[in-house]
């Protein structure tokens, strides 16, 4: 199998602050999202909603990369 590599630019729809790429999974193109700042003007109290921190991760480490299908 030959997977493309798809690049998603994930951009503020806001304030179209670049918000870096992410895996487009075979969709390519632009995602929009809110970065911190807008989220906090258009969701006041609802805590911005971090995404894939893999620096946190409580409990022991389990190794990646075992298919599990
Ligand atoms: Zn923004």
């Amino acid at each position: 199998m030959h997977e493309k590599k798809t690049i998603l630019k994930i951009i503020c729809a806001s304030c179209r602050k670049d918000m870096g790429e992410k895996d487009g999974e075979g969709a390519e193109g632009v995602t929009g999202t809110f970065c911190k700042e807008c989220w906090d003007r258009q969701f006041p109290g609802i805590p911005y909603p971090e995404e894939e921190t893999p620096s946190r991760t409580p409990g022991p480490d389990r190794p990646r990369g075992d298919g599990d299908a």
